[in-house]
């Protein structure tokens, strides 16, 4: 068997049957790709909408699942609106305007995480609850029929210390529990807690996490700090 598929086997063989995981392959090739996808690996995240459309447009046979995770300029939206299946890193009521008015023009729904702000470095993008509260409470944001918000995302202080990154991680989950009892009681679709990477993910599912973003642990490690 292929390093790939023994990673994966054995990495989903770890993880408790509740919890989703996105395959990170971001600056790998294809053939890594569908390595992992021959284990029945479906869903797959990128970080760069020209490297996500490159790989979708070779991988297009393929039932995959995309899933945008990094920043997301609004002109981009465009690219990947006919076939994203989840942004992960919506932070701004701009950009989830855009990503509805590019959802009409391809009849279809688009999914997507409102991405919060729980690290202590403030290069991470992300809103706040007051910014997520006033999003959510604004008449623009009802008008739009063609986005769903299914849950938030965040990432953890790139850090060693296990108790700052825990209380970054409950602090998501406390943020979840509060938009949902506010905005989305009555909704099942909001359901999603996006958060966890290669050295974080154990942490973040004992925090209540139900979507793990991991890269390297599958594919080893990149070559450039992306
Ligand atoms: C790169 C990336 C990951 C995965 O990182 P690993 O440490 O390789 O698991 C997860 N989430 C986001 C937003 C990323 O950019």
């Amino acid at each position: 068997m292929s390093t790939i598929k023994a990673n994966i086997v054995n990495f989903k063989n770890q993880l408790p049957k509740h919890i989703k995981l996105v395959a990170v392959s971001k600056t790998h090739p294809i053939e890594m790709i569908k390595e992992a996808y021959s284990t029945g690996q479906k869903h797959f995240g990128e970080n760069r909408v020209q490297e996500l459309i490159a790989k979708q447009e070779e991988l297009k046979d393929l039932d995959i699942k995309w899933h945008l995770i990094g920043h997301l300029q609004r002109n981009k939206v465009k690219y990947i609106a006919s076939f994203v299946d989840l942004i992960h890193s919506v932070d701004s009521l701009k950009l989830l305007k855009e990503i509805n008015k590019q959802a009409i023009n391809n009849s279809r729904t688009i999914n997507c995480l409102l991405q919060f702000h729980i690290a202590s470095e403030d290069t991470k993008f992300g809103l706040n609850i007051d910014e997520a509260t006033e999003l959510l409470e604004s008449e623009e944001f009802k008008k739009l029929t063609n986005v769903k918000i299914v849950g938030v995302m965040g990432m953890a202080s790139f850090t060693e210390n296990e108790t700052q990154v825990r209380s970054e991680f409950l602090t998501l989950h406390e943020i979840f529990n509060q938009l949902k009892n506010s905005f989305f009681n009555t909704s099942k679709d909001f359901e999603e807690i996006s958060m966890g990477m290669s050295n974080d993910w154990e942490i973040a599912i004992n925090s209540g996490s139900t979507m793990i973003r991991v890269g390297s642990v599958i594919f080893g490690n990149r070559n450039c700090s992306l």
